[in-house]
């Protein structure tokens, strides 16, 4: 088996939700990696400015996210001012680090050459696939990746957001996200 690999999985998480914990748990089992980095985007340059305040996020990440082995969840992209790119985490993780794979849902694997510098990253990068419902693992010419193997969640932070206070809510989020949510909805 080849050197146990950093994986990299970043998000907005407004809020973090079951399919994000079971993409943590199919890659921390999958043997892949040593330690995976959990990164809230601070400034989400490519979603919709009214997201939740990176500080809840990230404790909404914490509750979610803590107990999920090899996962450690960062604000490092919080810390560092301007827009969250990638690529910028990635070259961060690599002064430290030998490889690093990036794992991200089957949905964002077809999208990667829009993304910063997205030449650099290809080729900084592997790419581990989490399967997502409605999308296929595609990944664009050139870029080096994988799946792992999980069985597919059907649920999106959008969706979450959607019901707002709903009794509900405790079927698609982890039990200690719940509070948070609700009091950041609120
Ligand atoms: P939104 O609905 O606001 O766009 P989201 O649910 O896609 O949010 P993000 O925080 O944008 O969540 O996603 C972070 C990472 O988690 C991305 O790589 C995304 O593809 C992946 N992801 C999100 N939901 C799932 C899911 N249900 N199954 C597998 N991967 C997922």
């Amino acid at each position: 088996m080849n050197v146990r690999r950093l994986g990299l999985f970043g998000g907005t998480f407004d809020p973090p939700h079951l399919g994000h914990v079971a993409a943590l748990e199919a890659a921390s089992a999958s043997g892949h990696f040593e330690k995976i980095i959990v990164t809230v985007a601070g400034d989400p340059y490519l979603k919709s400015p009214d997201v939740h305040s990176a500080d809840r996020r990230l404790a909404m990440a914490h509750a979610a996210f803590d107990d999920i082995p090899l996962v450690e969840v960062s604000d490092m992209e919080i810390l560092r001012p301007g827009p969250s790119y990638t690529i910028d985490t990635v070259r961060e993780l690599l002064v430290n680090n030998s490889a690093l794979d990036l794992i991200v849902g089957a949905d964002l694997a077809s999208h990667l050459n829009e993304w910063h510098e997205a030449e650099a990253l290809r080729e900084l990068v592997e790419v581990a696939m989490v399967p997502r419902p409605g999308s296929s693992a595609n990944l664009p010419a050139r870029w080096r990746g994988y799946e792992i193997t999980m069985r597919p969640v059907d649920l999106s932070s959008t969706f979450i957001r959607s019901m707002g206070n709903d009794s509900n809510l405790k079927k698609f989020l982890p039990t200690g996200v719940i509070p948070l949510f609700v009091k950041a909805e609120g």
